[in-house]
């Protein structure tokens, strides 16, 4: 869990006076403001953990000129996809198409990951693949969603441990909507199979906006 910066009063004088007069000793901080060192010392700690001014020995604290953006940008960085997922939706590759669009109403999902035994992926289904469907001459009841589905290896997925950034970029760059987050199963020199452990989507992403902006995070 990271924690988005949020300033208190007192903070951002200091970061004021520190712009305007650094280098600059925390007892002179203190004399500008009227107060004890001892009061500054843990308002000065959040300042230099987060990166906003740096100090160094016998000079004194300094503006660290790391403008907000790039502070934002390495807080939205620290947030990883298992923080911010969903569990995952998953059919059988020989459901039938009827059964998942009933199974993507009532799971209220749009994207369904496939998967055969052993929760292996193989594949992905959305909205669009029904759409398609319903437009040709097939008996929703007896094809399998296999023939249907987007297939591996051409899905792109995530992992728990991926910054839920890059996952979004690549939710953006491919122009899907959800990502299955999986990890490698171990299967002793066989191609490699990944096993689906999650899902992310781009609601998950907009919940995190909401909460880095509300300084939840
Ligand atoms: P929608 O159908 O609501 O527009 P998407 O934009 O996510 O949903 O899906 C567009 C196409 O991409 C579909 O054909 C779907 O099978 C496929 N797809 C969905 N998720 C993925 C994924 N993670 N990787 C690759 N292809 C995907």
């Amino acid at each position: 869990m990271v924690t988005f910066i949020q300033l208190t009063e007192r903070q951002r004088q200091i970061v004021e006076i520190v712009k305007s007069k650094g280098p600059i000793t925390s007892e002179q901080i203190a004399g500008l403001l009227n107060l004890t060192r001892a009061t500054l010392r843990p308002d000065l700690a959040i300042l230099t953990m987060s990166g906003i001014l740096e100090a160094r020995p016998r000079v004194g604290y300094f503006h660290s000129g790391k403008p907000a953006e790039s502070l934002i940008a390495d807080t939205v960085r620290q947030v990883l996809v298992k923080d911010v997922k969903s569990v995952p939706v998953v059919v059988p590759d020989n459901a039938s198409v009827y059964d998942c669009i009933v199974t993507m109403f009532t799971e209220d999902v749009g994207t369904l990951f496939v998967v055969k035994e052993g929760g292996v992926l193989v594949g992905a289904v959305s909205r669009k693949d029904f759409i398609r469907s319903a437009i040709g001459k097939v008996d929703l009841h007896k094809m399998p969603v296999g023939m249907l589905m987007t297939r591996m290896p051409n899905i792109v997925t995530t992992s728990n441990e991926e910054s839920a950034y890059e996952a979004a970029r690549k939710m953006i760059e491919h122009e899907v909507d959800a990502l299955p987050v999986v990890r490698p199963i171990n299967n002793k020199g066989l191609e490699e199979q990944l096993e689906v452990v999650g899902r992310l989507t781009k609601t998950n992403i907009t919940r995190l906006f909401v909460e880095l902006g509300e300084g939840n995070y």
